[in-house]
């Protein structure tokens, strides 16, 4: 049996036209993240991060350092945030200029002691708060445990952004729990940035919480299946465009 390969093309015009559809959404000074989900395949990663870096988003995000690393190995230099980076990679990320989503004290430790051994200055990195049910980030009895850390290895490092992710914003019947840990975010964030020599981005939205929540986009949004032309809402998705052609 022969097995056709399966072509899978990527519609530049529709990337673009989805990203400026979001950046219609928001205000000049919110900044636009990208979250390329295993959804954009191996290579085809490349090809959207390509793009996207022409069309100037602030950000990428990927789940895993491997793929961060797929990306820089492509010629891709914009920065790179790492969501779920395993304390084994934390050398490769270093090296590399990667940027971690530290979510935890023994992660955030972890890391700043190879900062520290590696004498890096400044290094940026990213605070992902606990507001609702998920397992991992910073919980609010947590918070001057961490604010100890970040300036125990201030010169060490720099929080760049703190962010958190919204549960359940594509489900309107969630509102008020919606709602809550915005509001439990906000309070979060600015308690931990009282102790910071800088003021770093502020970021909860993902697709559905940007176009449902507008109180909810703040510094950065964070997109991911939106790019590929799904909004939250038959309304939505018909503004958007299908990227991919299989
Ligand atoms: C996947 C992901 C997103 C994007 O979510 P969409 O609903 O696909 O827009 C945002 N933030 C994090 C942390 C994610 O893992």
């Amino acid at each position: 049996m022969i097995e056709m390969p399966t072509v899978l093309e990527i519609d530049s015009k529709a990337v673009k036209a989805n990203i400026q559809y979001f950046r219609s959404k928001l205000h000049p000074e919110t900044g636009l993240l990208v979250v390329i989900k295993a959804f954009s395949y191996g290579s085809d990663a490349v090809a959207i991060a390509r793009l996207l870096e022409e069309l100037k988003v602030d950000y990428l995000a990927v789940s895993y350092t491997g793929e961060g690393i797929d990306l820089q190995n492509a010629g891709i230099k914009m920065p790179i945030m790492v969501l779920h980076p395993q304390t084994a990679c934390f050398r490769e990320i270093i090296k590399r200029n990667m940027e971690p989503a530290l979510y935890s004290q023994s992660t955030l430790l972890a890391f700043c002691r190879l900062l520290t051994e590696e004498n890096r200055l400044k290094f940026p990195i990213h605070i992902k708060c606990n507001t609702g049910m998920n397992r991992l980030g910073f919980r609010e009895n947590e918070i001057d445990n961490l604010t100890g850390l970040l300036k125990t290895y201030e010169n060490a490092l720099e929080v760049r952004t703190i962010f958190s992710h919204l549960t359940s914003s594509e489900d309107k019947s969630e509102r008020e729990f919606t709602l809550q840990q915005v509001e439990l975010f906000k309070r979060m964030s600015h308690t931990i940035t009282r102790e910071l020599p800088n003021r770093p981005r502020l970021h909860i939205a993902n697709t559905a919480g940007m176009l449902n929540y507008p109180e909810a986009r703040l510094d950065l949004v964070r997109v991911g299946i939106g790019l590929y032309g799904f909004g939250n809402s038959p309304t939505e998705t018909a503004k958007l465009r299908n990227v991919l052609i299989l």
